[in-house]
């Protein structure tokens, strides 16, 4: 199911040309010039006009970064510490979408039509402006600007919406490649056990063999379609935690006993430290996230050794903090396993869907692509991170890290009714 598409960034909304008072900052070093245009301003009604007036470009500047609204920009070109259109530029630069209007001594047509190109929206001829055009060139400034930024607000949101059909479509083709490779293997067994189940004389025991067969296949399924939905779920922001009291060493404690009957072949051990911390969180989607972790650690090695780790930290491993905004403390959890290891390129990738390393060690094991971008999303919504760490040939570790206690979030239960996560070799 894909997520719905999201709302537009908002955009920041233009001063209404019709509002009463325009603000109006004069960036002119001539007193007289600058004395003229504040007194045809003076007698404009609607609107009325306030003048800012600086003499210096870097004030302007520092008069547009402040925060301070302006509406409109008058501007020299000849000014102490900047000179021609550079002036422009700069002014652009930092106030992208304040309409400048260019007053320069200069009646040059080229230099006009080489500012308005550079941004500006209308260049005014010393010594030829009067109060009424004046007047009428800055209404007319802050309008054209105003629907400029209107028509780069549609346009941002007409991009957006194309980037979520681009989205949407990549997740169509993914669901469509999925389903054609993992969803035909498990279908195949189930048909072709189930036609000799129809067609062949079995005795009972071979019956309970085959049935178990189309069992196993069917649950495989089953699980590939809850994780997908889940999935969809959590990136589509409708999952919310069941918030309790967690130890984190008995939740491993319990995984690793569930694992070591479905793990035969490997040695699977406990590195918990005593002072691990008290988590305030989901305990089924952790026991999820410990889960899908150990059972990729079971899948991609042959056998050795597994070593499921639980600590406290004071602050996360790079020193920055576990997301909680507190002091950055929490519990670390690794899954360290033998296996087949991950291509340094390939650390990051893992965690997105259906992220599925090809290699001569993993073609016959089977997976979904789905069980890491579900730890991921567990995780934050843990207010934690997950990494990994893998030397190629001779195993991964997995690392969350999880704030102690977690954030203050949405605590509503929520509603999903997926089933517990099972080990699956
Ligand atoms: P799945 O295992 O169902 O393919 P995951 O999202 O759990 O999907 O994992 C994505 C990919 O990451 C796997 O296909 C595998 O290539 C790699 N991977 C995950 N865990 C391990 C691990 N412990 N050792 C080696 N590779 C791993």
């Amino acid at each position: 199911m894909p997520a719905p598409m999201p709302a537009p960034a908002p955009m920041p909304m233009p001063t209404p040309a019709s509002q009463a008072l325009l603000t109006v900052l004069l960036v002119e070093d001539n007193p007289a010039d600058a004395r003229l245009v504040q007194l045809m301003l003076a007698d404009a009604h609607v609107p009325r006009f306030a003048l800012v007036p600086v003499d210096r470009l870097t004030i302007a500047v520092e008069t547009l970064v402040s925060g301070r609204q302006i509406d409109a920009i008058l501007l020299d070109l000849g000014l102490p510490d900047g000179q021609g259109l550079a002036n422009v530029t700069r002014l652009r630069g930092v106030a992208p979408r304040v309409p400048i209007i260019i007053m320069s001594g200069n009646d040059d047509e080229a230099v006009a039509v080489a500012g308005v190109r550079d941004g500006a929206q209308d260049y005014l001829v010393k010594g030829r402006i009067e109060a009424d055009g004046l007047t009428r060139a800055l209404r007319y400034a802050i309008e054209r600007q105003e629907v400029e930024t209107r028509l780069a607000a549609a346009l941002e949101t007409q991009q957006e919406a194309n980037r979520q059909l681009a989205r949407l479509s990549k997740a169509k083709s993914d669901f469509v490649s999925i389903v054609g490779h993992e969803f035909r293997t498990p279908l195949t067994g189930i048909l072709g056990f189930s036609e000799i189940m129809r067609d062949e004389e079995l005795s009972p025991a071979e019956v309970r063999d085959y049935a178990g067969d189309i069992n196993a296949d069917a649950g495989r399924l089953i699980r590939m379609i809850t994780e997908m939905l889940d999935l969809d779920r959590m990136e589509a922001g409708q999952v919310t935690l069941r918030r309790e009291m967690v130890d984190l060493r008995a939740l491993v404690t319990e995984v690793a006993a569930l694992a070591r009957r479905t793990a035969p072949r490997h040695a699977i051990l406990l590195a918990l430290d005593d002072a691990v911390p008290p988590l305030l969180g989901d305990r089924d989607k952790l026991v999820q996230v410990v889960t899908n972790l150990v059972s990729n650690a079971i899948k991609y090695s042959a056998g050795g050794t597994i070593t499921i780790g639980a600590a406290g930290y004071a602050t996360s491993v790079d020193g920055v903090d576990g997301g909680d905004g507190g002091d950055g403390g929490g519990v670390h959890l690794s899954v360290c396993d033998e296996g087949v290891g991950i291509a340094p390129e390939a650390l990051d990738t893992v965690f997105e869907r259906y992220a599925r390393i090809e290699s001569a060690a993993t073609r016959y094991i089977a997976g979904t692509g789905l069980g890491l971008p579900i730890v991921r999303q567990l995780v934050a919504l843990h207010g934690g991170r997950v990494w990994a760490e893998s030397v190629p040939g001779q195993g991964s570790t997995f690392h969350v890290d999880i704030p102690a206690p977690a954030p203050e979030t949405d605590t509503a239960p929520e509603t999903a009714t997926a089933p517990p996560p099972a080990f699956v070799e």
